[in-house]
C-alpha cells in the first residue's frame, strides 16, 4: 500500500478513543523494525523524521525512497504515513516536494499572526496534495532545535484559532516535554487538554514527548482527545541499552558477531518490543 496522509487515521482513532503512534526513524534498522511491527500487529502508524535526521540519512528524497522501497518488498498493507516533524516552514515545502505523505509545522516560535499566516498557506498546499498537516501552539517542553525549556501550558483560544484554519491534528503543550522526563515534573494538565479539547471539538490532537509519561496519564489523555502520540526517545533508550549489552557480553568478539547484520540485531528487536508496547498501550492494535 502507498504512504497515506494522516488523515483517515486519526479520524478514527478520535471517533474509536485511542491513538496512533509516530514513531521517528533514524536508519534504515529503525523504519524496518517499525514497520514490521505494524503490520505484525495490524495497526496504523506514522514514521516521524526530524529535520535533523533527515539530514542524517542524506536527505528527504532518500527517506522517500527508502519508505516506499519497503512498503513494496515488505508487503505492508496496513496505513504507513511519512511524516516530517517539528518542520520549519522551509523543510515543510521540501518534504511536500520530495514526496512526504504528512508534515508537522512547527510556528509555535512565531507570534501568533505569523504563525497563522504561514501555516494557513502550507493549509492550501496540503489540501490540494491530499497530505496532512499538524500544527503546534504553545512550545513543548525539553530539548527542542538545541533549546531547552519546560513544558509549557497551550492557551485553549489561540488553540481554536490555528485549529480553524484547517489543519489535520493540531499540537498543544500540556506541561509535556521532550526526552526524559526530570524527576520534579508536575505531570500533564488535564485541565488544559480539556480545554483546548472543549474548543477544538473533533479535532486529533497530539501529545509530543511521549517517553516516560506514566501509562495511566497516556490512557486519560487519550480518553481526553488525544489521537497521536509522538515517540522518539524510547526507542532510542531501547536500542543502545540492547547494543550495549551485545558488545558488554562480548559477543562482537566471538565468532562473526562483529557482522552489522548481526551486531544491530538486539537493538533491532528492541525497537520492535518498544513499539510493540506502545501501540498495545495506546489501543491501535488490529486497527489497520
Ligand atoms: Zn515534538
Amino acid at each position: 500500500m502507498p504512504l497515506v496522509s494522516a488523515k483517515e487515521m486519526l479520524t478514527k482513532a478520535k471517533a474509536g478513543h485511542y491513538a496512533v503512534g509516530q514513531f521517528n526513524i533514524n536508519n534504515l534498522e529503525w523504519t524496518k523494525a517499525i514497520l514490521l511491527t505494524a503490520q505484525e500487529l495490524n495497526s496504523p502508524v506514522i514514521l516521524g523524521v526530524s529535520e535533523g535526521a533527515g539530514k542524517y540519512m542524506c536527505g528527504y528524497k532518500t527517506i522517500v525512497g527508502m519508505v516506499n522501497g519497503m512498503l513494496e518488498e515488505l508487503n505492508i498493507t496496513v496505513p504507513v504515513a511519512l511524516h516530517l516533524d517539528h518542520g520549519s516552514y522551509e523543510g515543510a515545502k521540501k518534504c511536500i516536494e520530495a514526496g512526504f505523505s504528512s508534515i508537522m509545522f512547527d510556528g509555535s516560535h512565531y507570534p501568533i499572526e505569523e504563525n497563522i499566516e504561514k501555516t494557513k498557506e502550507l493549509v492550501a498546499i496540503c489540501e490540494e496534495k491530499g497530505m496532512s498537516i499538524e500544527a503546534e501552539v504553545g512550545s513543548i517542553g525539553g530539548e527542542e532545535d538545541g533549546v531547552v525549556g519546560m513544558g509549557e501550558c497551550a492557551d485553549p483560544n489561540e488553540c481554536k484559532m490555528i485549529a480553524d484554519l484547517g489543519v489535520t491534528m493540531l499540537a498543544a503543550g500540556i506541561g509535556n516535554i521532550h526526552g526524559k522526563y526530570p524527576e520534579n515534573w508536575a505531570g500533564l494538565s488535564f485541565e488544559t487538554l480539556a480545554a483546548v479539547q472543549e474548543k477544538t471539538g473533533m479535532m486529533p490532537l497530539v501529545l509530543h514527548g511521549g517517553t516516560g509519561i506514566p501509562a495511566d496519564m497516556i490512557k486519560k489523555a487519550i480518553d481526553l482527545g488525544v489521537s497521536k502520540i509522538n515517540v522518539n526517545t524510547e526507542c532510542q533508550l531501547a536500542f543502545a541499552d540492547a547494543t550495549r549489552k551485545y558488545i558488554e557480553a562480548g559477543k562482537d568478539l566471538q565468532g562473526k558477531g562483529f557482522d552489522p547484520r548481526k551486531l544491530l540485531a538486539p537493538g533491532f528487536e528492541a525497537i520492535k518490543a518498544t513499539v510493540k508496547e506502545k501501540m498495545e498501550l495506546f489501543g491501535s492494535v488490529n486497527k489497520a
